[in-house]
């Protein structure tokens, strides 16, 4: 299932490499990544759903789309595939498409798209995504399997929950008991009490210097490619940012309050400079093992973001991974305090562009696209 490296380089085969337009769906980083591309001298659509979101672009002149595809619903985008081949568009996902489509249409999607699709499989499920990041020599946080054994904090996670909604902190079986939603599926772990960084790095399988990852096991010995860091934030969620204001978990809990971690805004942030050789160690480990994770792998291509809580003995515990542009990179529209010292107003957005450029120039198209 889904699209294959021959379906690519038929549809590419096709395409009019001077007219590359670069297709996005209106929302999540789709500012950042419409900048971005034209920046870097691309033309660019936009795709959407209502009338409003298309209105709301032109406050932002200089992310304002070319071209518009108005949808009713973003699930035609499927039947728009032939239409986007011929306009030569290369689509960014970010996880506003994901979820729009869902991750099957996602991948069956008939349009060139940033990034590896295949990665997805990996990415969407917590398991995958453990046995993913611990073979990269990530330390994550503990699971736990049965409620009756939670006896400290822990955070209750549903599955397909986005943004954190519906999750919840319990500190033995009793809080757990009163707040989960049994028909839904979840997972315990342990609370990390420390400090959240959330690390956006960006992997360009077709550059030869630079951070060069090590390749392992099947790739053992060979250099897979340039890892960069972009940037880092922290992110703002409602209401767990704010409850202390209010008192005691205690007091909070006689009023009927419990904590939520709906995201609501970002927070750029810069990490002590002495954690940074560990965090690139985690990000290499994590794209050496994108390439063995099955037979044929095209490992991770592009951005990617390591979710990390920093605790007060300064280790790292990863308790998530996205593989593609997170909104987090949003602060860094105009350069973050990392990609400044490489090259100035170097956003992921545009970073997807300017390799978009180079495989252009250098007919590597097939190597990050899918
Ligand atoms: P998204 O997919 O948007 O990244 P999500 O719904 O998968 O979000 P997580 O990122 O797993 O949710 O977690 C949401 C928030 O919960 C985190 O930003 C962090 O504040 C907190 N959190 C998650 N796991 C832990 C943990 N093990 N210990 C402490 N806090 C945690």
């Amino acid at each position: 299932m889904g699209v294959n490296i021959g379906q690519l380089r038929d549809w590419l085969k096709s395409y009019d490499r001077d007219s590359i337009t670069i297709g996005v769906v209106a929302s999540h980083s789709s500012l950042q990544i419409l900048h971005g591309a034209r920046m870097e001298g691309f033309r660019t659509l936009g795709i959407a759903v209502g009338d409003n979101r298309r209105r709301f672009y032109s406050a932002f002149p200089g992310a304002e789309p070319d071209e518009w595809l108005m949808l009713d619903n973003y699930r035609e985008m499927l039947g728009h595939a032939e239409w986007f081949r011929q306009r030569n568009v290369i689509i960014i996902p970010h996880g506003s498409l994901v979820e729009y489509l869902g991750t099957t249409n996602f991948r069956n999607l008939e349009v060139p798209t940033f990034g590896n699709r295949g990665i997805l499989h990996w990415e969407s499920s917590r398991e995958r995504q453990r046995k993913w990041l611990e073979e990269g020599g990530c330390l994550m946080p503990k699971v736990i399997d049965d409620p009756h054994e939670i006896d400290g904090p822990v955070i209750v996670k549903y599955a397909g929950a986005k943004g954190g909604e519906g999750y919840f902190i319990a500190r033995d079986y009793r809080d757990f008991k009163r707040n989960v939603n049994l028909d839904e599926d979840f997972t315990i772990q342990e609370y990390v009490l420390g400090c959240r960084y959330y690390m956006h790095f960006f992997f360009d399988p077709t550059a030869t210097d630079g951070f060069q990852v090590q390749g392992r096991g099947s790739h053992a010995g060979k250099n897979l490619g340039r890892l960069e860091l972009m940037s880092m934030d922290r992110r703002d969620e409602s209401n767990v940012d704010e409850f202390y204001k209010l008192g005691s978990l205690r007091d909070l809990r006689e009023m009927n309050l419990e904590p939520s971690f709906v995201v609501t805004g970002n927070m750029p942030v810069v990490i002590r400079e002495s954690l940074l050789p560990r965090a690139f160690e985690m990000a290499e480990g994590t794209v050496a093992a994108s390439y063995e994770l099955e037979e044929g792998s095209r490992g991770m291509i592009g951005p990617f973001c390591l979710e990390t809580i920093v605790s007060d003995r300064l280790e790292f515990r990863v308790f998530e991974i996205s593989a593609r542009i997170v909104a987090g990179s949003n602060p860094f529209i105009g350069g973050s305090p990392y990609s400044d010292i490489n090259e100035e107003f170097m956003s992921t957005g545009r970073r997807i562009a300017r390799s978009i450029r180079k495989a252009l120039i250098s007919d590597k198209l097939d190597q990050i696209l899918s």
